[in-house]
This record gives C-alpha cells, structure tokens and sequence, in this order.
C-alpha cells in the first residue's frame, strides 16, 4: 500500500483495521512529512511491533532515482523509476528563475502526473507515445520528496507541468493537492501550487468548486479555433469559447487571475492577428501570458519564431496593457525542461547522469 496516497484520516482508517489506535496516524504522518523518514525503524515513538506490521502493509518511496541532469544553477531534472519500472521525469527549476521567467528566490518544482499522455498535442513530446497510465497521489507526493532528499534543498512553488494531463487523473491529482497543501503533510500553500491544463472544461468547472486556491494555468496555444483545432485535438471536443467561459469561472469563483500558456510556433500561432485575439481573450479574462518560445522535439517539424517575430508578438500583448512574459533563458531553457519528456527516450536513458 502506497502510505503517500493517503490523507491523515485514512491513516487513521489504516492504522484502527491494524489493531492501533486512530491518534498514531499523527505520529506516523510527521515522522513521513516532517521528519522525511525513510524507514519505519526510525519512527521510535511507535511500538516495535506496529513498526514492523507498517514495514510489510506500506511503502515510504515508491520512486527510485534514475538519472539526474543539469546542475545547481541550471534546470535540474530527474528521471525516476517507479514501482511497475515505468519511467516519469520532474525538474528542478532554481531559485533565481521564475516560471514566468521573472527572477524569483523560490524553487519550483515541475511535477508529472501521469506515465505519458493521451491528449496527443501535435507539439508535446509527452503525448508522442501515448498514454500508461495514471500516477497515484503518492507518486505525485514522492516527486517532492525524492528531489528535496537528493538535493537537499526547500522546494516552495509546485507546478504540474511535467509529464501527463493532470486533469485527466482528477482524484489523484485532488488528493496530491490535498496532502501537499495539508499542515500534517507537506505543508505548501495553495497559491504556490499551479495545475496547468490543456483545456479539459468539465473538470476546470469542477475544479472551481473544490476548496483550494490552487492556480490555473491554461495551455492555450491558439487563439481561435481554426488554430487550436489544428495543433490540440481536445480542441474538437472542447472549442475556444467553451474554454473561455470554464476559466472566466474559474476565475470569478474563485476571485484568481489565470495564466495562458502560449507556446510560440513559427507560422502556426505567432501571427499578428493571432497576437490580437489572444490579447482580447486575455482581457475578457483579466488573465496573464506566458509565452513560450517553441522547443524543438526530435521527431516533430515544428520550430520557434525568429526573435523579431517573437517581439513583436509580445508587443501586442503590451501595447494593450496585457501582463505577458517572453521566456528567453538561452543556456538553461526552462520550457525544454517541462513537458517535454518522451517515453521512448526515457526508457532508452542512460548516462549523462551528473550524480
Ligand atoms: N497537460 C498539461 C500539463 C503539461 S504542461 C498541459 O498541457 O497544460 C506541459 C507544458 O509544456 C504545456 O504548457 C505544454 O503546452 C508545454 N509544451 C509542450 N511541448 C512543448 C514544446 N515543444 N515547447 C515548449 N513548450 C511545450
Ligand atoms: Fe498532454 Fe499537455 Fe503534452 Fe498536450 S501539452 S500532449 S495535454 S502533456
């Protein structure tokens, strides 16, 4: 059983079915987030004979470090293997680098949510060789974990913007977000914890009605349908305005600014009247952009803008007083860290490890 999947009650739940008492569930969970232990055998508040019966019932990491790449000061990421030997990838990004490409103090971690995904944006190497399947919470928690103890240093911002559509796993990513954020748990406040969607309407309206203040980030990528339609096919199930109308809900509801996600792409979306569009749906929506210049991925014939065209794209935005940022980072590209693992070559990865 995955202990990292499990919210305190449940603990609590777990712990009656093995004969304790429901009050250990607190000891059990600071020692696990608190105190980062590894091993039930240091939990030396509890009986000898429940720190046995948790050893066989539980698993503290179900992750196991496979390659790290990068260094202190660029993008760090971290292929892990999990459990069943399936392969998923988290990035460090560090303190000086915001997401938003604003210098910032805090670290951000880039979490998967899935092995894969089904979605199959014609851009996105995560979709390239379809979808796995769903990580559990715990698989999600343990990404924090992992990278905290290997690093030793403090993550403060989360964002789940690596591998998968964390809407399409709803209940784990709800339960993640739960135990993330809970004091017993790991303790993050909502506002420093980002889901970026590729436009699943359903689950945005029914993310307005849970109770955290989670941020939204949408990945747009289009500012019209004809555009959208060609690039994401979840597009052809939920068009533009649908979309805008599920986030101006989000919105509302929840007193928040958004966030689109525009990935720059040369003479499919970086057009002018693109660039206007996409400024009047940021205004509707009081929202902020992110745009992204395009990161090539090995098999897709996609390439970013040139840097003129990327300015003037941005130029728009500002010329109608939209909040909008230019990823730029040459040496240490952010974007090429998030979202952009494929199966494929995670499965073939080796070497370039630098610990
Ligand atoms: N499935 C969710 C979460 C993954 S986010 C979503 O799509 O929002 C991964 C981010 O990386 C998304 O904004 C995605 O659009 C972006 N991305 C994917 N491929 C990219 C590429 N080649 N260059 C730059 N950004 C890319
Ligand atoms: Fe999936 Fe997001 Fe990549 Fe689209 S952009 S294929 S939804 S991970």
């Amino acid at each position: 059983m995955d202990l990292l999947s499990l919210t305190l009650d449940e603990v609590g739940s777990a712990l009656e079915a093995l004969g304790e008492p429901r009050y250990r569930a607190r000891q059990l969970c600071s020692w696990v987030y608190a105190r980062r232990a590894v091993d039930f055998e240091a939990m030396l508040n509890l009986p000898a004979a429940l720190r046995s019966k948790l050893a066989q019932e539980f698993s503290l990491r179900p992750l196991e470090k496979v390659t790290v790449t990068g260094s202190k000061d660029t993008t760090r990421k971290f292929l892990f293997q999990l459990e069943d030997g399936q392969r998923i990838e988290t990035v460090l990004i560090p303190a000086s680098m915001g997401l938003d490409g604003e210098r910032s103090k805090r670290r951000t971690l880039c979490v998967s949510s899935q092995v894969g995904c089904a979605y199959g944006c014609r851009f996105c190497a995560s979709g390239l060789d379809g979808w796995k399947r769903n990580l559990s919470a715990g698989e999600i928690v343990a990404q924090l974990l992992a990278v905290e103890e290997l690093t030793g240093e403090k993550i403060q911002n989360i964002v789940f913007m690596g591998m998968g559509e964390p809407f399409a796993n709803y209940e784990n990513l709800l339960r993640a977000l739960a135990i993330l954020n809970a004091p017993w748990g790991i303790g993050l406040g909502a506002r420093h914890m980002t889901v970026s969607t590729s436009g699943l309407v359903p689950r945005i309206r029914d993310f307005a009605d849970q109770p955290l203040q989670v941020r939204l980030a949408i990945s747009l990528h289009g500012a019209s349908d004809e555009v959208r339609d060609q690039i994401m096919p979840v597009n052809r199930r939920y068009p533009l305005e649908e979309l805008l109308d599920a986030c101006l809900h989000y919105s509302t509801k929840k007193k928040q600014y958004l966030t689109f996600e525009y990935i720059l792409i040369r003479d499919v979306n970086d057009s002018e009247e693109q660039a206007r569009a996409l400024a009047s749906h940021a205004q509707r929506l009081q929202a902020k952009v992110n745009l992204i210049p395009y990161n090539t991925v090995t098999g897709l014939d996609w390439e970013r803008p040139t840097e003129a065209v990327q300015k003037r794209f941005l130029r728009i935005m500002q010329d109608r007083n939209i909040p909008t940022t230019l990823r730029r980072e040459k040496g240490h590209d952010i974007a090429a860290a998030c979202g952009q693992l494929r199966l494929a070559q995670a499965a073939n990865s080796d070497g370039m490890a630098s610990s």
